[in-house]
């Protein structure tokens, strides 16, 4: 038995055998076909490498306007690989001799022409390694579609082990085939964590070593909620964490049982408590756990796990679902929110030194108005089924909100000249994200309908600490004191302003901190569904009064440290 400490990503415990997925990109299972199958198979091959000369051909076109001609031709030796006839005919022959799937064989030829060239002294050659496996990504990539789908072969419930999984691995996996996941790094607001929470699945992420120490088929025992793993457990360990289990299940029901009636204070002052949520199939979830609206709609999802990009009439049809579902409730949409730790497979995107820095967002958006068009077209279609608001991540000032609706304007002259019916009095709403936004405030508010503060990455820009890097996660602090502070400011001027001012930051879940949050008058949170009726239940058994005397406490201690241990022992005292 062996206990290894991470950092807790997404409460729950789970017991169950591990999984581990290697650091490549495809697990690739290998599966009998029928005779009459080959002809089929045979045809497959064929349109991904179709499908991977044309990607590859529309890429060297942008990199020939973006950074020239000559870095466009590296791309060549890419489409040399896939003209290989000795490569392209071994896979043919071994579909018809072998009679299996054609991304297994294609895979194993892959492998062995890497294993011939590694072989070859010869520098040149060693260099086509490179090319190989990277052509070969793209075409698996082709050959198995939208989605990865490893966890399809899968006979039991598993803890996934990885070194890393991205936002779109996450997003890909089912919760009757995963009962948790573990990875060597990432944070606690890392995306994927934050998909873990969505999917209810327990996570710890940040172990470091998890892949080294952790054999497919250990049984693990993963606590979300104190960032633990434990690797074969004895049975005396077994039956503590099987008590722990239920134990939990009895706290749950017992914030259960307000989940339908209002967020009200002891005082009386009603909040509004939404779900954050990443895909439409979460509304339900968000419905069952008592969220009275959506407060942040991450559509970049809906993006992800494909190869083309959506249609205005696919968002359309998304948004309209999730509105007509949550009538009478507001739903904020939040427009493309793409780059820092999530990228799309249709985009090359440039390797950036400081993704979440770099090209993100609305500054993506901005530079792309016909794709920002697409979905805004969609959103202000989509808004006569139900209350949707609209909101653009990332803002960093005024310029960029008024450029953005600018934009928002012409999609509307669009809709009017086609003739399509939209609500022209749409709320549009800024995330205050960027230390920017917050201090000029002021002048957003102007321009404004509400605002919404986005602490995940308020935290990582206003204390330098990258969101998803576990090395520096210790300094990651949402109760730090320059946070308090600035959330402050920003709910200040929100109200000098008349506006609404809400919170869809992981900070807004958080049970302990959202006392200090009432206290400083934030009206609005919203959160991963899972996490609402304990939040409801705190809101309900506390008065503002009293959450207003703990923020002012909070707001005169000096450590991050001070102040949530403080704000642990007021919930304490609350919940008695
Ligand atoms: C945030 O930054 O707080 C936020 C809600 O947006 P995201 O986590 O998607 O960056
Ligand atoms: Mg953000």
């Amino acid at each position: 038995m062996l206990e290894v400490k991470g950092i807790a990503a997404a409460s729950g415990i789970s017991i169950g055998p591990a999984y581990k997925i290697s650091k490549e990109e495809f697990v690739i299972a290998k599966e009998p076909i029928e005779a009459g199958d080959i002809a089929n198979q045979i045809q497959l091959f064929e349109e991904a490498l179709i499908r991977t000369r044309k990607d590859i051909m529309e890429l060297q076109k942008r990199i020939a306007v973006e950074m020239g001609q000559e870095q466009a031709e590296i791309f060549d030796a890419h489409l040399l690989v896939l003209e290989d006839r000795m490569l392209i005919e071994e896979v043919i022959t071994r579909i018809k001799q072998e009679k299996l799937n054609v991304a297994y064989i294609f895979s194993e030829v892959l492998k062995k022409y890497v294993s011939v060239f590694a072989k070859i002294e010869d520098e040149y050659l060693k260099e086509r390694i490179a090319d190989i496996n990277d052509v070969g990504k793209r075409v698996l990539r082709n050959l198995l579609g939208k989605e990865r789908k490893w966890f399809e072969e899968l006979k039991e419930k598993v803890v996934v082990v990885a070194h890393d999984l991205s936002p779109s691995d996450t997003a890909a996996m089912h919760k009757h085939k995963v009962c948790a996941f573990v990875t060597d790094i990432g944070g606690k607001t890392s995306h994927t964590a934050i998909m873990a929470k969505s999917l209810e699945i327990p996570a710890v992420v940040g172990l470091e070593s998890a892949t080294a120490k952790i054999k497919t088929g250990d049984t693990l025992i993963v606590d979300g909620s104190m960032g633990s793993v434990i690797i074969n457990p004895d049975e005396k360990t077994l039956r503590k964490y099987r008590q722990e289990e239920a134990k939990l299940k009895g706290i749950t029901d017992k914030f259960f049982s307000t989940r339908d009636l209002p967020t009200i204070t002891k005082d009386n002052k009603e909040i509004r408590i939404h779900a954050n949520i990443e895909l439409p199939d979460e509304v339900p979830s968000a419905k069952l756990h008592g969220a009275w609206g959506i407060g942040l709609y991450r559509t970049e999802f809906f993006y992800m796990n494909r190869n083309d990009l959506p249609t205005e009439e696919e968002h359309y049809q998304a948004y309209k679902y999730v509105a007509e579902e949550m009538k009478p409730y507001p739903v904020v949409i939040r427009t493309l929110d793409l780059g820092g730790d999530k990228f799309l497979s249709q985009f090359e995107m440039p390797q950036e030194m400081q993704p979440f820095l770099g090209w993100r967002a609305i500054r993506f958006c901005l530079a792309q108005p016909d794709i920002f068009k697409v979905q805004l077209r969609a959103i202000l279609r989509a808004s006569v089924h139900g209350k949707l608001k609209l909101m653009y991540p990332m803002i960093s000032g005024i310029e960029e909100l008024q450029q953005a609706n600018k934009i928002l304007k012409e999609a509307k002259q669009e809709l009017k000249k086609g003739k399509k019916a939209f609500d022209d009095n749409i709320e549009v709403g800024v995330m205050i994200e960027v230390p920017s936004a917050a201090m000029t405030a002021d002048l957003l508010a102007k321009e404004a309908n509400f605002f919404s503060i986005g602490t995940n990455d308020l935290i990582q820009y206003s204390l330098a600490v990258d969101r998803a890097n576990e090395k520096v996660a210790y300094l990651y602090e949402p109760a730090h004191p320059a946070v308090l502070r600035m959330i402050k400011g920003i709910i200040d001027i929100a109200k000098n302003s008349g506006i609404r001012v809400g919170m869809c930051g992981e900070m807004a879940g958080e049970p302990a901190l959202v006392l200090i949050l009432l206290g400083l008058g934030l009206d609005e949170f919203s959160m991963p569904p899972s996490v609402i009726p304990e939040v409801k239940y705190i809101i309900r058994s506390v008065s503002l009064k009293q959450a207003q005397e703990i923020a002012n406490e909070a707001l005169g201690l000096s450590t991050g440290r001070e102040i949530e241990k403080f704000s642990q022992i007021k919930l304490r005292e609350i919940l008695q």
